[in-house]
């Protein structure tokens, strides 16, 4: 339904075959802002599915594109079940938590879990001869918004869901974010 140009800066939306929306709580979201993806597919006459929600959280832009082409363009920042609320009503997604852990370089692989609203559990496994003392539980906390609390614990690994899939943030919050 949409894809990328020579630019790679978000998925050019295939406008004449498929309606994409961005909203929360319902209602469209202003140009550019977070929101869940709704996709109506133009041409499937045979079983129409209309706003179908496909479970991604993302943005919509619709500003004129470097390459030229005048298209929207989505950008999909991952899984509406992965969106953290925080206290004061921010939004965090998995891909800003993933962005900003990996950006560091002490860190080979994490899972960040809320269990409960604004309590996380940071697992870690540390990048190859990185100090173990890093601090990355005490900087993720200036993502996760006031009163959050983040207990850290080293592993070894990351084990998969039962479906065996990986998860690096499960939220506790999502339902909120509409
Ligand atoms: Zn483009």
């Amino acid at each position: 339904m949409a894809c990328e140009c020579e630019r790679r800066d978000g998925l050019h939306v295939f406008e004449d075959l498929f309606l994409v929306e961005v909203v929360r709580h319902g209602a469209p979201v202003a140009d550019g802002e977070l929101g869940r993806i709704l996709v109506t597919d133009l041409g499937n006459h045979a079983m129409p599915l209309i706003r179908y929600d496909i479970g991604d959280a993302g943005r919509l832009v619709r500003e004129r594109c470097p390459c030229g082409r005048t298209s929207a363009r989505l950008f999909v920042e991952g899984r509406v079940q992965d969106v953290i609320v925080t206290g004061d009503g921010g939004i965090v997604t998995n891909d800003q938590i993933m962005d900003f852990i990996y950006a560091r370089g002490d860190v080979d692989e994490f899972q960040l879990t809320e269990r409960t609203p604004g309590r996380f559990e940071l697992l870690v496994v540390p990048a190859p001869g990185a100090v173990t003392s890093s601090r990355v539980d005490h900087d993720v906390l200036a993502l996760l918004g006031p009163g959050a609390t983040v207990k850290r614990f080293d592993v070894r690994s990351i084990e998969p869901e039962s479906s065996g899939k990986f998860r690096f943030v499960r939220s506790a919050t999502f339902d909120r974010f509409g």
